[in-house]
């Protein structure tokens, strides 16, 4: 995470100056303590919201692919219902489905009861795919502890994310490859393959993965919604 490797930076800066070593060196240091001291391995988390988006889709998983990534999608029901056959490609290459509730509401603003039918109807049609579906993102980031009631009664995990590309409101390539360029090991990434037009996402995560992948770091499913192994 960030604050770590300003510590470690910190560190190997003092470090550094004891030394004396050249700015060559002082960086290679801190590659190897960034490294070593990462509970995380490198993984950097990456989700993507109310897909299934049609070729959006297809052209996530080409680059997620290319990248050697894996990553969560979190899928809208009836948007997963209309779009069988990417549900499947998407399982097909080895991510992981989360619930995203049946047809995106604020939850915070429904009874307990719709609740469990958001959340049950999605895991129902996610699970026919033969998924196993740990984790629950709610729309908007909207919760209560109604919600995280009714996400536990689910035998679900609420999975939010702190590293928001914006990319749902297309704010440009370079916008978006600036936010991944800054995740570190551990940091979960909101984007979308759903929700419209994605070609930003798309070219954003051809220039980020790999120059990610150029230090050191790799893309994972998050430790939540992962699989039983
Ligand atoms: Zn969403």
């Amino acid at each position: 995470m960030k604050h770590l490797r300003l510590i470690v930076t910190a560190a190997a800066a003092i470090i550094g100056s004891l030394l004396v070593v050249t700015p060559a060196n002082a960086q290679e240091t801190v590659q190897e303590t960034v490294q070593a001291d990462d509970p995380w391995n490198g993984t950097i988390f990456l989700t993507f919201d109310d897909g299934p988006g049609g070729a959006n889709t297809d052209q996530i998983l080409e680059v997620l692919a290319a990248n050697n990534a894996k990553a969560t999608f979190f899928m809208i029901g009836q948007n997963a219902q209309r779009d069988p056959a990417r549900v499947q490609a998407v399982l097909d290459a080895g991510h992981a489905l989360g619930n995203h509730t049946w047809d995106h509401p604020d939850m915070t603003t429904l009874t307990r009861a719709q609740m469990d039918s958001q959340i049950g109807r999605s895991q129902t049609l996610l699970e026919s795919h033969g998924a196993e579906v740990n984790c629950f993102r709610p729309p908007y980031g909207a919760y209560n502890s109604t919600v995280d009631a009714a996400t536990t009664a689910a035998g679900l995990k609420r999975q939010m994310w702190n590293e928001d590309t914006r990319d749902w409101a297309r704010p440009g390539v370079d916008a978006i490859v600036n936010v991944l360029l800054g995740a570190t090991p551990g940091d979960v990434v909101l984007m979308h393959d759903g929700g419209g037009d994605r070609s930003q996402t798309v070219a954003a995560l051809e220039i980020a993965l790999p120059q990610l992948i150029e230090k050191g770091y790799n893309f994972g499913i998050t430790p939540k919604c992962s699989p039983t192994p």
